[in-house]
């Protein structure tokens, strides 16, 4: 409230007042405006907030009806990423299903080829077709053949059991420090006799380094290398197998004067069922599958694989392990 006043001449004092509102007055006036106000803002955001999200989405809506296509329909720029991502997905889940397709192919090929001949010999000693002095001979190709199914199947199992550690990450696998020197000489003295079949001379030079690993695996992964290295190799030849401390990390080379790779091969060895000369492979026992257990495992021990080779001169595998903290 303001005031005016003034003392007359008799004494008196002469007020003059007007009422004015205080603030909280003003307040209660303004409050409906204000809360009106309010209600039709928020009115005006929702829908408007309706209106953008419909318009965001229609185009990923249209992406989605379009999977085939998604990198040819990218409505803005911004989605160019998500496309991406969804058409790497896309390829490697086709590349999964073929790999799975191909793989049953081929394991029904490789199954029906063995069991064919076990079931002809057998006819033919079931309906007497064979001469007496054969039966023996055909009950070792029996056993041959039953052998090489019980590789086979070993292997695919093995192979099948890396597939589900390699889905779940390597947590399903117990880990621990492994001696990788001592892996090796034990896999070479297990070898021994069948490199001195071959006439070949299998040597080991190691230093010890320890590997965050699962010793099982280790071994196969060398027994699978080594074994190679004496089946394609020719008599006279050598396999040398070293381990080496190379800056805190371990490095496992097998390295033989054998036969060789041809550089257009080199890369899909490591292909299930994927062989250079089928025949030799199967006549010395191979299923096709080594090196693709071999790269599975060293994938298991975040393990990179380095291969060398010539044609007629020989091949080294490397397989470099991270570094030990
Ligand atoms: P396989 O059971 O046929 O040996 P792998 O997967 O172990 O199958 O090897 C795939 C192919 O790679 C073999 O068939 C062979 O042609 C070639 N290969 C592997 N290791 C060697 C090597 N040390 N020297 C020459 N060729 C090799």
């Amino acid at each position: 409230t303001y005031y005016y006043a003034i003392r007359l001449s008799n004494g008196n004092v002469l007020r003059v007042a007007t009422e004015a509102k205080n603030f909280f007055s003003i307040y209660d006036d303004a409050v409906p405006a204000v809360l009106v106000s309010c209600v039709l803002i928020l009115l005006l955001s929702v829908l408007l907030a309706f209106f953008l999200t419909r318009q965001l989405v229609r185009p990923i809506v249209t992406m989605a009806n379009n999977l085939d296509d998604v990198e040819k329909n990218v409505p803005y720029k911004e989605l160019e990423p998500f496309a991406k991502a969804i058409a790497l997905d896309q390829k490697n889940r086709q590349n999964g299903e073929k790999i799975r397709r191909d793989f049953t192919a081929n394991v029904s090929h490789e199954l029906k080829t063995p069991l064919t001949s076990i079931s002809g010999y057998a006819e033919l000693i079931e309906t007497g077709m064979a001469k007496p002095e054969d039966i023996a001979g055909f009950a070792a190709r029996i056993r041959k053949e039953a052998g090489r199914l019980m590789a086979l199947v070993g292997d695919i199992i093995q192979l099948s059991e890396l597939d589900d550690a390699s889905e779940e990450g390597a947590g399903k696998l117990t880990m621990e420090p492994v001696d990788l020197a001592a892996v090796v000489n034990e896999c070479v003295q297990d070898l021994q006799p069948a490199a001195r079949k071959a006439y070949l001379v299998l040597s080991a030079q190691t230093e010890p380094v320890m590997v965050e690993g699962s010793r099982g695996l280790l071994m196969e992964l060398c027994q699978n290398l080594c074994d190679n290295a004496i089946r394609y190799n020719r008599p006279g030849g050598k396999v040398e197998v070293t381990v080496r401390n190379v800056a805190g990390a371990a490095e496992l080379c097998v390295k033989d004067n054998g036969i060789g790779i041809a550089p257009e091969h080199q890369q899909r060895v490591f292909e299930r069922f994927y062989r250079v000369d089928k025949s030799r492979s199967k006549a010395t026992g191979g299923t096709g599958l080594g090196l693709a257990i071999v790269k599975h495992i060293a994938i298991l021990h975040n393990a990179k694989i380095e291969l060398e080779s010539e044609a007629g001169k020989g091949t080294s595998i490397q397989v470099l392990f991270p570094e030990q903290n």
